[in-house]
Order: C-alpha cells, then sequence, then structure tokens
C-alpha cells in the first residue's frame, strides 16, 4: 500500500468509476444518438490492463469500484476482470465491487457476479411502461430487463434503481415507480438529464424535469425525512415515513455537491476525468503500456493527475441556453 491519493482540495481519492466499454445495446435517447460511432477495439484496454489499473488506484487507497460503461456486460470476456477483482475483495484492501448497468444480461451474469463478490447493483430504468421503453431506449425490451432484475434479486444482489428524470415522459409514473420499488424492496434514485455528448435531435432544456419539482410532488403523498447519508457524490436520501423507503435525488445541476467529492472515472480507454463535468483529463495508457511490468510510472502519473482534479464543475442550466456543457458522451465516461 502506498501513500493515499489526496488532491488539492484535500479531498481523499477512495472511490474509481470504471467505463470498461463505449458499447452498448441499448440507445437511450438522452445517452447516445441513434448512430453512434464506437472505438476501434484496439483503442481499449484489454482485460489485464483494466486489472494492472484497478489495481494500481487500490494499492493508492482506492476502496469502491464501480465497473460502468457503455454497457459493462455486453464487453466480451467481462467476468475475467470481476473475477480477478475479487482478490481485492479477499485482501480486504476493496471494500465494495460494484457495476451499474442496464440490466439485459442481468440473467446471463447475476449469479456469477454475486460469485465474484458483487452485493449491490444499480439498474437503469426510466418507465415500466413497455412501449415508452422501447421508446426511450430505442433498442431495450422491457420484459428482459425485468427478468434481469428477477434473477439478481434471486441472486442474492441488492438492487438500486436509477431512474433519469424526464419531462412529458415519466412523469406521470412517479407514484407508479415508487410503488413498485417499495413492493420489490429495492432502492430508487432519481438523476437529472445532464448535458453530455452530441445526442442528435433531442433538446435538454425540453427533457429537464428538476428534481426539486419531483421531491415537491413526492411530498404531495409522502412524509420525507431528509438522511444524512452522504456518499461522497452527487446523491441526496430522503426516507418516506410511511414505507421506510429510501429514495435518492442526483442532482448534478441545481446542487453543489463537489466540495465532498472522494471520485474520479476511468475511461474504456484509459483516460482518467477527474471531474465528470470537465474535460481535463490524463491519459494514463503510456504509462501503463511502456512500462510492461511495473507499475511505478503508472503510480507516479496517477498520483499527478489527481494532483489537478478541479474544485468542481460548471454544468448551468439556468440560462436558456445549455452552458458548461461537455462535449463526451455519458457512455464514454462511464455513469
Ligand atoms: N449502460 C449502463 C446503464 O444504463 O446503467 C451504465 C452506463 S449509463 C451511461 C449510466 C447511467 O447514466 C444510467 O443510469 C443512465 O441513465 C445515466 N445517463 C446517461 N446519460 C445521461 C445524461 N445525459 N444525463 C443523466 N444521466 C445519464
Ligand atoms: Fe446504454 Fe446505459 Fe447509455 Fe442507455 S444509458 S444507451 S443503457 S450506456
Amino acid at each position: 500500500m502506498t501513500a493515499p491519493l489526496i488532491d488539492p482540495f484535500q479531498r481523499a481519492i477512495s472511490y474509481l468509476r470504471v467505463s470498461v466499454t463505449d458499447r452498448c445495446d441499448f440507445r437511450c435517447v438522452y445517452c447516445m444518438s441513434e448512430n453512434m460511432t464506437f472505438l476501434p477495439k484496439k483503442e481499449l484496454l484489454t482485460l489485464e490492463e483494466l486489472d494492472r489499473m484497478c489495481s494500481a488506484f487500490i494499492t493508492m487507497g482506492v476502496e469502491k469500484l464501480r465497473i460502468t460503461g457503455g454497457e459493462p456486460l455486453v464487453r466480451k470476456g467481462i467476468m475475467t476482470f470481476f473475477n480477478s477483482m475479487t482478490r481485492h475483495l479477499d485482501s480486504g484492501a476493496l471494500r465494495e465491487l460494484t457495476l451499474t448497468t442496464n440490466g439485459s444480461q442481468l440473467e446471463r451474469f447475476a449469479d456469477d457476479l454475486y460469485a465474484a463478490g458483487v452485493r449491490r447493483v444499480n439498474i437503469s430504468l426510466d418507465t415500466l411502461d413497455e412501449k415508452k421503453f422501447a421508446d426511450i431506449t430505442r433498442w431495450g425490451r422491457l420484459p428482459q430487463v425485468i427478468k434481469g432484475i428477477d434473477a439478481a434479486q434471486r441472486a442474492g444482489l441488492r438492487v438500486k434503481i436509477n431512474t433519469v428524470a424526464l419531462k412529458d415522459f415519466n412523469e406521470d409514473e412517479l407514484f407508479s415507480l415508487v410503488e413498485w420499488c417499495r413492493s420489490r424492496d429495492m432502492d430508487l434514485t432519481f438523476i437529472e438529464v445532464m448535458p453530455m455528448g452530441d445526442i442528435g435531435n433531442e433538446d435538454r432544456i425540453d427533457q429537464y424535469w428538476k428534481l426539486s419539482d419531483l421531491r415537491a410532488r413526492l411530498a404531495e403523498e409522502y412524509t420525507l425525512t431528509d438522511l444524512a447519508e452522504r456518499t461522497g457524490g452527487p446523491a441526496r436520501y430522503v426516507q418516506l415515513e410511511e414505507t421506510g423507503q429510501k429514495i435518492g435525488f442526483i442532482t448534478p445541476l441545481s446542487h453543489n455537491f463537489c466540495e465532498s467529492c472522494n471520485r474520479v472515472r476511468l475511461t474504456c480507454t484509459g483516460e482518467l476525468f477527474m471531474c465528470l463535468g470537465q474535460d481535463d483529463m490524463a491519459d494514463l495508457r503510456p504509462a501503463l503500456r511502456n512500462n510492461p511490468g511495473d507499475d511505478a510510472p503508472l503510480r507516479e502519473a496517477i498520483r499527478d493527475a489527481i494532483s489537478h482534479k478541479p474544485k468542481g464543475h460548471d454544468f448551468d442550466y439556468s440560462r436558456q441556453d445549455v452552458s458548461g456543457r461537455v462535449t463526451r458522451h455519458m457512455s464514454h465516461t462511464g455513469g
């Protein structure tokens, strides 16, 4: 174990999110355009390189690893990677290994993920209506995802549903989604749409449903108690007193959460983004590829990158134009 990673604002970096592929079997309208151009395969870090990267971060104090994408479970051989991370859970260096998925492949992978030491998964689902689901994901089918959720729960994985709050799309499903999650004992978190990447024709200002509005609507039916729980990220939680459910709100746009940020994001090509909302990044791949068998230069590159972690992001929907927009897609940096 080497010295922990501390950024210039005295924040300890203990959480790494890793995008293992930019590809996906869905084309959600807020995330991708219909005709995406993906990276050539040779640009991607191999599974062994991903292992080296993650292991380097873990020796430097990262305790939580979230695997994401694109859709992480469409990456060929991904279970080899999960299985190799199990050793860090066994040693105690890693406290949590988890993933964010669209759920489409979970029926196939849920048991293996549990066996690898995964205990919780975030599954993205924006509607319980089959037709609307097909519309919003373009290529996804709801029954397949429901089967994935069933399989995850059967395998013993704790499920949290992530729902992007979309104006005129799932506003009318607020209470049915809350009730559905209660009936299945799943946590639920709402996410505000972020201005990331060129997604074609959709207008993000039209898509934006303020979570303060959503929260106010929820408060008409339930008694909300704020929970002190913080994860170092943009999520805030409330408890619904009537049901005991925990509901999260991820509001990167309307709240400043940056002061407690404990995380960085690694892309599938080895670029390290110190902030989701900034274009500034460090390319760690040369330090990795040019030094096979020696991780010291990689650790040095990581430490140098963390010394440039910015104080916060600049997203702002308050003006008519979406300012602070970043050009890359969420699927590139990993949600
Ligand atoms: N494919 C996986 C999934 O959908 O869960 C993992 C990657 S996806 C990029 C991670 C999360 O980012 C999903 O919950 C998705 O809804 C969210 N997301 C994608 N684009 C977004 C955007 N522009 N604003 C807010 N959330 C977004
Ligand atoms: Fe794929 Fe996830 Fe993006 Fe939807 S949100 S297109 S499932 S990466």
